[in-house]
C-alpha cells in the first residue's frame, strides 16, 4: 500500500491537519506541529491532542501515514555551544510533541558546519543530538532527511546518513526520509528507470531500506548535482515523471508516508490523482 499525500497546513492548530489533508484526497500527510519559523510555542493541550486523535481516527490515518517535520531553525550541528544547546532543547521539544500525538516518527534536516568546524566534527555533533533527544522520549523514530548540500548543511551523501546511524545507539529508533529533489542536486541522478535503479541500489548498499521511513517527492528546478534546494512540480523539472512511476510502482516503497513538497498546493490534489494512477498502472 502507498501512503501519498503533501506537506499540509496546520493553521488553526495541529487538529486541523488530517481534514486538510483528507480535503486533497491524500492517504498519507506531513505536517508541523509548532510554527516552522519561531523558536518555542505553547505546549499542545489535553484538548488539541485529543482533536487531533480524533480527527486521524476519523479520516483514517495511522502513524505510519504521517511524517511530521521540524523546524527549519533548529541545527543540530551547529558549531557553537549556546546555538547548539538551543537546538537541542528545540529539537527535544518537537520530539515530545510528536510523542504526546501519538506519533512514531520525526522528519528533519541533520545540521550544517557553517564552514567553523569539520564535516565530521559537525555529523558527531548531530548524532550527539540524535542520541540525546531519543534518551529523553518514548517511541518515536529520529528520521535523518538527505540535503541538496546547499551552503554547508551535511546529509547530502547517503555516507553521511549511514555514519549518523551507525552513532545513533538505538538503531530501531533512527531512519531516513530521501527527497527526490535533494538526491538529485547532490548528484544522484534518477532521470530514468536505469538511473532509479542505480541510486536505490546505492541506498540500499549504504543505508539499507530498513532505515526508510518516509520519501519526500518533488522534481527538481536546477541541473543534476547543482546542489540547488529547488523544488518545481511533478514532470516539470529536470528529473521528470519517470522516477515518480518507478517508485510508485516499486513495492520498496510501500507502507510508508510518501509527501509532496511541491511549490504549487493547487496541484496537490491533481498530483496526488496522477501518483495513485500510477501506483495502480
Ligand atoms: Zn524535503
Ligand atoms: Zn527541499
Amino acid at each position: 500500500m502507498k501512503y501519498i499525500g503533501a506537506h499540509v497546513s496546520a493553521a488553526g492548530g495541529v487538529e486541523n491537519a488530517p481534514a486538510n489533508a483528507h480535503g486533497i484526497g491524500a492517504t498519507g500527510f506531513a505536517l508541523f506541529t509548532k510554527n516552522q519559523r519561531q523558536w518555542v510555542a505553547a505546549p499542545l493541550t489535553a484538548a488539541q491532542i485529543d482533536a487531533f486523535r480524533r480527527a486521524c481516527d476519523h479520516y483514517g490515518y495511522t502513524p505510519a501515514q504521517i511524517l511530521p517535520h521540524d523546524s527549519y531553525l533548529i541545527n543540530l550541528g551547529h558549531p557553537e555551544r549556546e546555538a547548539l544547546e538551543k537546538s537541542r532543547a528545540a529539537f527535544l521539544d518537537e520530539m515530545q510533541r510528536c510523542e504526546a500525538l501519538g506519533l512514531d516518527r520525526l522528519n528533519f534536516h541533520p545540521g550544517s558546519h557553517l564552514q567553523k568546524i569539520s564535516p565530521e566534527r559537525s555529523l558527531d555533533l548531530i548524532a550527539e543530538s540524535i542520541n540525546i533527544a531519543l534518551d529523553k522520549t518514548r517511541g518515536v523514530t529520529a528520521v535523518i532527511e538527505n540535503t541538496a548540500g546547499q551552503g554547508s548543511n551535511l546529509g547530502f551523501a547517503f555516507e553521511h546518513l549511514a555514519y549518523l546511524i551507525e552513532r545513533v545507539e538505538d538503531k530501531s529508533r533512527v531512519g531516513v526520509c530521501i527527497d527526490t529533489c535533494h538526491a538529485f542536486a547532490a548528484g544522484y541522478d534518477l532521470r530514468t528507470a536505469e538511473a532509479c535503479d542505480k541510486t536505490f541500489a546505492e541506498l540500499e548498499r549504504v543505508v539499507g531500506f530498513g532505515y526508510l521511513k518516509g520519501m519526500h517527492l518533488n522534481d527538481a528546478m536546477k541541473i543534476l548535482g547543482s546542489h540547488v534546494d529547488r523544488h518545481t512540480p511533478l514532470g516539470e523539472g529536470m528529473i521528470g515523471m519517470e522516477c515518480f512511476r518507478y517508485i510508485m510502482q516499486d513495492a520498496r516503497f510501500d507502507g510508508i508516508p510518501l509527501i509532496l513538497e511541491t511549490p504549487d498546493e493547487q496541484r496537490w490534489p491533481e498530483e496526488i490523482a496522477l501518483l495513485k494512477s500510477l501506483a495502480e498502472g
